[in-house]
C-alpha cells in the first residue's frame, strides 16, 4: 500500500483507542473539561452502564458559537498555547483530543452557551472528514455533552464492555475520586433515570468531613488521622488510617497531585514504606492524601489517559511522603495499630 495520511475520522478512532477504553473514560474526560470550564454543579446522566448514554450538563463558562467546530477538532485546546505553558499546566486537559476522540466513536452533541451569548448552539461532528455542523439549540449558561451510542461504530471495543452493572460501578467509583478532588463543586450522579449519588458542594469542615465519609465510609473515618506537612515547596495533607475502611472491595487509596487523580508507583512505594511493620503485608492501607507542588516539578504529559506523573525530583518528594507519614502514624498513636516489634 501506498503510504497515505488517515482521514480524520481514523485517526481519531486510533487516538480514541488510548483514552477512550470504557463509559467510565468519557466521563472522567468530559467532567474534566467541565472542572476546566469552571464548572461548580455537574450533572451525570448514565444509562446502561454508559454504554447507551453519557450526559455531562455543566455550568461552566460555555464555548463561543465560533469556535464550536474548533472544540471538537482533534488538537484544538485552549488550554495551552507553547511549550512553557504545557510545562507549567494547572488545567486538568491539554492535549485536544477528548472530544475529537469521542466523537470518532460515539454520537457526540456539544450544546453550549457563553455568558455573552443570547442563545445556546450545538454542533456534532459526522461522517469520514468529521465535518462540524452547528445549530441553534436551547440551554442556560453552560455546556451539555451527551455521547449516545459509545463504539456503535468500532465493534472490537464494543465487544470488551462489561455488563451496565460493572460499567456503572466503574463510573462511580470515578465520580467519589473526583468528589474528594473537588470538595467545592456539586456533583449529582444518575443512572438510568435514579438519583445515585448526590455530593453537595461542601465549604465548611464540617461538610467536607460529611463528603469524605459519604464517600470513604464511617469506618474509615473513625480510623483516620489528619495529616499536613510541608518540605521545600512541597506539600502535603490529606488523611491517612491504620485499618481497612470496612469496604474490602474497594481498596481506599487515593491520591491527588496537583488535583489530579493518580496511581503513582513511587507515591505508593513511600505510603507502604510508612507503614511498614504497622501494617501486616495481607492488609491494605487506606488513604486520601493531596500532594502539591510547584507544577513545573512534575511532568503530566507522560501518559494519554494522564493516570501517571513523573516527578523531576523523585527522590526528595518519595522521602518527604515518608517521613511525613512515618511520624503521623507513630505520633498519633491509633490503637487500631499493632504495636511494634521492638
Ligand atoms: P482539552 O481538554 O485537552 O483542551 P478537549 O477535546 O477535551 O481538549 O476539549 C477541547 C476544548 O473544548 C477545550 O480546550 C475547551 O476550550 C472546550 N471545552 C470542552 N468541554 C468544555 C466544557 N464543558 N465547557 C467549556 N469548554 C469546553
Ligand atoms: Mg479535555
Amino acid at each position: 500500500m501506498p503510504i497515505r495520511i488517515l482521514p480524520p475520522m481514523l485517526a481519531n478512532q486510533i487516538a480514541a483507542g488510548e483514552v477512550v477504553e470504557r463509559p467510565s473514560s468519557v466521563v472522567k474526560e468530559l467532567v474534566e473539561n467541565s472542572l476546566d470550564a469552571g464548572a461548580d454543579r455537574i450533572e451525570i446522566d448514565i444509562e446502561k452502564g454508559g454504554a447507551k448514554l453519557v450526559r455531562i450538563r455543566d455550568n461552566g463558562c460555555g464555548v463561543p458559537q465560533d469556535e464550536l467546530v474548533l472544540a471538537l477538532s482533534r488538537h484544538a485546546t485552549s488550554k495551552v498555547e507553547t511549550l512553557d505553558d504545557l510545562e507549567g499546566i494547572m488545567s486538568l486537559g491539554f492535549r485536544g483530543e477528548a472530544l475529537a476522540s469521542i466523537s470518532s466513536v460515539s454520537r457526540l452533541t456539544f450544546t453550549s452557551r457563553t455568558e455573552s451569548q443570547s442563545e445556546a448552539w450545538q454542533a456534532q461532528a459526522e461522517g469520514r472528514e468529521m465535518a462540524v455542523t452547528v445549530r441553534p439549540a436551547a440551554h442556560p449558561v453552560g455546556t451539555t455533552v451527551e455521547v449516545v451510542d459509545l463504539f456503535f461504530n468500532t465493534p472490537a471495543r464494543r465487544k470488551f464492555l462489561r455488563s451496565e452493572k460493572t460499567e456503572f460501578a466503574h463510573i462511580d467509583e470515578l465520580i467519589r475520586r473526583i468528589a474528594l478532588a473537588r470538595f467545592d463543586v456539586t456533583l449529582i450522579l444518575r443512572h438510568n433515570g435514579k438519583a445515585v449519588r448526590q455530593y453537595r458542594a461542601a465549604q465548611t469542615v464540617q461538610e467536607q468531613e460529611r463528603r469524605l465519609a459519604a464517600v470513604c465510609g464511617s469506618p474509615f473515618m473513625h480510623h483516620a488521622l489528619a495529616v499536613e506537612s510541608e518540605h521545600s515547596d512541597v506539600h502535603l495533607r490529606g488523611w491517612i488510617c491504620s485499618a481497612q475502611g470496612g469496604r474490602p472491595q474497594n481498596d481506599l487509596q487515593y491520591t491527588y497531585v496537583n488535583g489530579r487523580m493518580m496511581r503513582d508507583k513511587l507515591i505508593n512505594h513511600a505510603i507502604r514504606q510508612a507503614y511498614d511493620e504497622l501494617l501486616p503485608a495481607e492488609q491494605h492501607a487506606a488513604y486520601v492524601l493531596y500532594i502539591e507542588l510547584d507544577p513545573r516539578q512534575v511532568d503530566v504529559n507522560v501518559h494519554p489517559a494522564k493516570h501517571e506523573v513523573r516527578f523531576h525530583q523523585a527522590r526528595l518528594v518519595h522521602d518527604f511522603i515518608f517521613q511525613a507519614l512515618y511520624t503521623a502514624l507513630r505520633q498519633h498513636g491509633d490503637p487500631e495499630l499493632p504495636l511494634a516489634e521492638s
